[in-house]
């Protein structure tokens, strides 16, 4: 892939095709599909419920998963291929094009596109089709609607 066909990382910047640097936000977690730094799998994976973290294991809870919980969650991104790498664009995209899940910012009462950037406080985002002005991909449709594939490593349809 040639450096025009995709930009770095907005977050941690490394260039398409690379695994992103520890801590990044943009990374994707491979077992679900959401961000890697925030999501719960290293806590499922080693058999711990979030839940009842708080009670049952008051030390991971306030100081987060050790290093053997982190080797465990490694060893199980592994299995299903590896950790997610950068692509060269926002993860979860494409797969909005895809399922066709795309919205506008706009007025809710009149339906009028409005500039998202302006900040309007009349704005929100609609949902809307490929075609209509300002149409960008929805990834606030994509969590809730698909189911996140560990074999396929991407959102497939129920
Ligand atoms: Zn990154
Ligand atoms: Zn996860």
């Amino acid at each position: 892939m040639s450096e025009a066909e995709g930009s770095t990382c907005p977050d941690c910047g490394v260039p398409p095709g690379k695994n992103h640097i520890g801590g990044c936000d943009v990374e994707r977690c491979c077992l679900c599909g959401f961000q890697a730094i925030s999501c719960n799998c290293v806590y499922i994976v080693n058999g711990i419920s979030v839940d009842t973290m708080e009670d049952r294991y008051p030390e991971i809870f306030s100081g987060g998963p050790t290093q053997e919980m982190e080797e465990k969650y490694d060893a199980e991104v592994e299995k299903f291929g590896g950790r997610m790498p950068w692509t060269g664009e926002w993860p979860g995209l494409e797969a909005c094009r895809l399922f066709g899940f795309w919205c506008f910012w706009g007025n809710p009462s009149t339906g009028e596109a409005l500039d998202f950037r302006s900040k309007s406080t009349l704005g929100q985002w609609i949902p809307c089709t490929a075609d209509h002005p300002g149409a960008r991909e929805d990834l606030n449709r994509l969590a809730g609607s698909v189911e996140w594939s560990r074999e396929k490593r991407q959102w497939v349809r129920e």
